[in-house]
């Protein structure tokens, strides 16, 4: 099945408690295309980057079997920049800086041979351009995911809840629904987004794991796996989108039941991330090594009781 992934390809600087970076390769839709290819083939990346972008990058995502020709590179211009500082419990951050740079005039042009792509990952981006990429559909994809950040909330935020509406399953952490909801539990303000449309609501809560809710008040939840060291937390919401959707196209379906399986995959994806720095983990990992984490999660979340009748 093909996953066609839109976002950002960017440079990022962080600082963690255990750390700082200088510009290094980050964006939604690096994230969410690496953890994806770790689960199924065909997978179709639509963005834009400037001539600053190291081409070896590229390469490194080809070689991943991500295709890359829908990803623009404006020689002329800037690549997107975002800094930011994590809090000390790794959990919340602050936004230093984002630049949009190429961002700022970018028209996204859907390859014609993937206007019909059997699942789409809108990942974090202006939500005009996410809107411009759902225009271009030639077919309604078998799902549609959106993920989007409080930076567009407070930017854009009429825009970005027309396109709540028209699709799937929409992926954002704790503060945001409590922002975009107005509502500060987590129950109501699940209610609230999915009334706006979307079949399915993932709220993702860091290292408290993510929940995941449908229209029928049907809850699921998913931990996230204690890990001793968490070094860098960016990406970890993108590569838990990319696992997620990775594992719905390896599979094919889009059942309650496999969506399920998919946030456990995606949970997966996202415990690498923040092992390292930026994408180096997701890009030095094994499948064999991605199997055993799988692995861990099953064991993390199996528990058989026997029901005594006191
Ligand atoms: P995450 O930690 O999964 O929420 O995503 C972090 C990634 O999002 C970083 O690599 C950034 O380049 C990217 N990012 C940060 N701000 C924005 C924004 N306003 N729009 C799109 N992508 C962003």
């Amino acid at each position: 099945m093909s996953l066609l992934v839109v976002g950002t390809v960017a440079f990022d600087a962080i600082e963690t408690p255990f750390g700082k970076t200088d510009k290094i390769v980050g964006g939604a839709a690096t994230y969410i295309s690496l953890s994806a290819s770790y689960h199924t083939k065909n997978i179709h990346l639509v963005s834009v980057v400037g001539g600053d972008f190291p081409k070896e990058k590229i390469s490194s995502l080809n070689n991943r079997g991500i295709s890359t020709k829908g990803l623009e590179i404006k020689e002329n211009e800037k690549s997107f920049f975002w800094s930011g500082k994590y809090h000390n419990d790794m959990n919340t951050r602050d936004t230093i800086d984002t630049q949009l740079n190429v961002l700022l005039d970018f028209n996204p042009q859907v390859p014609e041979d993937q206007t019909s792509p059997d699942f789409l990952m809108l990942g974090n981006l202006d939500p005009d351009l996410q809107a411009k990429v759902l225009d271009q559909m030639k077919a309604r994809p078998k799902l549609i995911a959106m993920d989007t950040m409080n930076f567009w909330m407070d930017l854009k935020l009429n825009k970005l809840k027309e396109n709540i509406a028209r699709i799937d399953v929409l992926t954002i952490n704790d503060e945001e629904a409590r922002q975009l909801s107005e509502e500060y539990s987590l129950v109501k303000a699940a209610k609230k987004i999915l009334g706006w449309g979307p079949k399915y609501l993932i709220i993702k809560k860091g290292e408290h794991g993510a929940l995941l809710f449908n229209k029928e008040n049907k809850v699921f939840f998913a931990p996230a796996l204690p890990l001793e060291e968490v070094f860098d937390p960016t990406g970890a919401g993108d590569s838990f989108a990319g696992g997620f959707m990775g594992y719905i196209a390896a599979t094919n379906d889009v059942s309650f039941d496999n969506l399920k399986r998919s946030i456990i995959v995606g949970s997966a994806m996202a415990s690498f991330t923040v092992e390292k720095f930026g994408t180096e983990r997701l890009e030095e990992i094994t499948s064999e090594d991605v199997q055993k984490r799988m692995q861990s999660f099953m064991d993390l979340v199996q528990v058989d009781i026997n029901l005594i009748d006191a």
